[in-house]
């Protein structure tokens, strides 16, 4: 078991691709103060209006590798061909500062953080079904049809280890799923910044 000096929590927040985690979390930073998003390293190729620093930093194989031999992330993983991983200094340094950071990553990772974290407060964001979860990732228009069916076949997997997570929330309706993952962080804080 691994222990950081954390005065904020850390926050382990799961969901498919296409089930709209991105969105709640856009409206979770805007409404709570006190919650940081961990920015990852990747390999995957920058999508439009995405930006290097902010969404991911984008990295090539040969950089993350050196900085995993290197012990520098807190998890990694393989997902659809590309490399994911939370850098741990800047995570650490957040928490370290009473911020609440959220880890928004894919069920590998999510599992190697707690086992590490036990204590993790664990987030699951399901969509309310499969056909839906497909809907979304057409409707999204960001991915290849290689690409889509890829990530729907990773999902079904996904999915079975959602039972894992503390929490699951159901994302039917945004504003519902932002007020209660508010709420399930409010229930194990006491530092609204
Ligand atoms: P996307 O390519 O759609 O941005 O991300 C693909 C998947 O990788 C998503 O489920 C996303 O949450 C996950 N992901 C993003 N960053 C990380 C990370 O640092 N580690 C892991 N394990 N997964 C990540």
């Amino acid at each position: 078991m691994t222990r950081m000096s954390e005065k904020g929590k850390l926050v382990l927040y799961t969901g498919c691709s296409g089930v709209g985690k991105g969105t709640i979390m856009k409206e979770l930073l805007k409404r709570d103060p006190s919650i940081r998003l961990s920015v990852s390293n990747t390999t995957r190729k920058p999508r439009e209006g995405e930006i290097d620093g902010v969404h991911y930093n984008f990295v090539s194989r040969e950089d993350f590798i050196r900085l995993a031999d290197a012990d520098g992330y807190i998890e990694y993983a393989e997902y659809c061909k590309n490399l994911y991983g939370t850098p741990k200094k800047q995570v650490e340094d957040m928490l370290a500062q009473g911020c609440n950071v959220f880890l928004e990553i894919e069920v590998k990772g999510g599992l190697q953080v707690m086992e590490k974290f036990p204590d993790v407060l664990s987030i699951f964001i399901l969509p309310p079904s499969v056909a839906e979860l497909e809907r979304r990732l057409r409707e999204r228009g960001t991915e290849t049809e290689e690409v889509i069916k890829e990530r729907l076949s990773e999902a079904e997997n996904e999915l079975k280890v959602a039972s894992q997570y503390k929490y699951q929330v159901i994302n039917d309706d945004l504003d519902h799923a932002v007020e209660e993952v508010l709420s399930i962080l409010h229930q194990h804080t006491n530092n609204i910044i």
